[in-house]
């Protein structure tokens, strides 16, 4: 995303229209590179132990997608002594969306903490512990980043020095948090930024001392941090150039509920307004932060979430194509080099459903591009990835907490966007095209039942009576009307 903050751009824009690197990240409609399927080129893998620098798969990045990936190699028979999995963070994957959720809880709710969210609890599977990978045997080497790629002798370097050659290599680096430049007080002690068990284990110890928090940005994390930081019950400013919380995604109507709850919780709110700088106090530690008005807010602790870049290095300069914002790929997730594969945040993929190459910076895709890609590459299976973008945030879930606030949704959000419902508890924004077609919808505090109505509209994209929408009394009587429009069954 433009170095502004992710998920920011104006309410009727499509969610990839405007800001190039987000929530949903439409690159440009054209198709990827056709490249000749090759199966992985089987490089003397050393069956026991990987006592020899050879091995036949191997998984950059040791996150989110690269869980889901290792589950796949499982289940296909073609993890034991075959799989290695190269991580930067010293523990095993697990589900990153826990970290500005339950991780986040005060210190009296129960945080979560590892080994309780590994990878795959987040979508029923097992908990892949470290213990787990061994068991499996697949080599996880932890803190030891890859540095280079040698492409032509299928060889990666780690920053420990170690060789490793691969048959198939598969990308999964994600993203990187975006920082405040170091001369504009980036780098601070008590300036945090949120994307690893790392950041997010400083960010606790500071708020276990943490008086006043300002949090720079009004998308996902920023909304995140600022309900955990009301269970903590502490002083807490947000601040954000745009007028309103989400405006990718949010309309200003539906925005204001959400933005009306937060201050009901105490939480301040400073809009439209630009960050100038952070400073530091006489102990060196962030004091303030200065806006571009001129005006200072005192912090003890200061969340920036401003937006994440895709990790391409160190591979942008091997061949594969990065032009794109990401690691573009094909619809089997495989890169224009042959045996070089990239799936989750880091992956630019054509988006089948609305014909364009998008990058997605979220766990559902992370999990099923990561499934799909090694079907395809240890499987006959060639269909392509046809994902139905779903985006989803949960807040105030700490046991005590006055509202829990739970949302989903799925689909672009194009067209005329019609509010059914109001925030008490529930309320759904459905958005439908100049065709009639229902295009996204997004749901607030529904059942199970009628989140899972969502995927299928989604999908099917019915013709609907906008007038009809527009009077329905309810949330469920809007859902009622959208799917009596279906033409295929539930
Ligand atoms: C705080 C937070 C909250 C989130 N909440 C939600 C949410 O509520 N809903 C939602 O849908 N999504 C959410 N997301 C997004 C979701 O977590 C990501 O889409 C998902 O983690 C992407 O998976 P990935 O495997 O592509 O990347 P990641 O999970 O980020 O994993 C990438 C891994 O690669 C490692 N790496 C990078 N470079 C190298 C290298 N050179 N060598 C080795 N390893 C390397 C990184 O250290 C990291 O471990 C959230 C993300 C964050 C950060």
């Amino acid at each position: 995303m433009s170095s502004v903050l992710r998920l920011m751009s104006t309410m009727t824009a499509p969610l990839s229209s405007k800001c190039p690197s987000s929530l949903l990240n439409p690159i440009r409609r054209r198709s990827p590179p056709v490249v000749p399927f090759r199966r992985s080129l089987v490089v003397a893998a050393a069956s026991s132990g990987f006592a020899n620098e050879n091995r036949e798969y191997v998984i950059v990045g040791g996150g989110n997608s690269a869980g889901y990936a290792a589950r796949t190699f499982v289940e296909h028979g073609m993890a034991n002594g075959k799989l290695c999995i190269v991580s930067k963070e010293a523990v095993a994957p697990y589900e990153r969306p826990a970290l500005t959720k339950g991780y986040l809880f005060p210190p009296d709710k129960k945080p979560a903490r590892l080994p309780g969210f590994h990878t795959c609890v987040g979508s029923g599977g097992d908990r892949q512990t470290p213990e787990w990978y061994e068991e499996q045997g697949i080599e996880v080497l932890y803190q030891d980043p890859v540095t280079g790629l040698d492409t032509q002798t299928q060889t990666l370097t780690t920053s420990s020095g170690k060789l490793l050659k691969y048959g198939s290599l598969i990308i999964s680096t994600g993203c990187a948090a975006v920082r405040f430049p170091e001369k504009i007080g980036g780098n601070l002690p008590g300036v945090h930024y949120i994307r690893d068990i790392a950041d997010a284990d400083l960010l606790v110890s500071s708020l276990e001392k943490a008086q006043k928090v300002v949090v720079i940005g009004g998308g996902y994390i920023g909304m995140e941090v600022t309900a955990a930081a009301v269970g903590w019950n502490l002083d807490t400013t947000i601040v954000f150039p745009e007028d309103h919380v989400m405006p990718r995604l949010f309309t200003p109507s539906l925005a204001r509920k959400y933005e009306e709850l937060y201050s009901e919780n105490g939480i301040k709110f400073l809009k439209g307004v630009k960050i100038d700088k952070v400073e530091a106090g006489s102990d060196g530690r962030v004091a303030s932060v200065v806006l571009g008005n001129g005006s200072i807010i005192e912090a003890d602790t200061v969340i920036v979430g401003i937006g994440a870049k895709p990790v391409v290095s160190p591979f942008e300069t091997v061949g594969l194509n990065t032009t794109v914002g990401g690691i573009q790929v094909d619809s089997l997730f495989r890169t224009s080099v042959p045996s070089i594969f990239a799936i989750g945040d880091v992956a630019a993929f054509p988006l089948k459903m609305y014909d364009r190459i998008s990058r997605v910076e979220h766990v559902d895709h992370a999990r099923k591009s990561a499934q799909h890609c090694v079907r395809a590459l240890l499987t006959a299976h060639t269909h392509p990835y046809d994902y139905l973008p779903y985006f989803y945030s949960r807040v105030f879930e700490y046991e005590g907490s006055t509202r829990k606030v739970w949302w989903q949704f799925y689909g672009d959000n194009v067209g005329d966007a019609i509010e059914v419902g109001n925030f008490d508890p529930k309320i759904a924004t459905f958005w439908v095209d100049s065709e009639s077609r229902l295009k996204g919808i997004f749901l607030e505090s529904g059942s199970p039942e009628e989140f899972g109505l969502l995927p299928r509209l989604a999908r099917w994209q019915p013709v609907v009576d906008k007038e009809k929408l527009k009077n329905a009394s309810s949330v469920e009587d809007a859902l009622d009307i959208a799917t009596s429009s279906l033409q295929v069954p539930l």
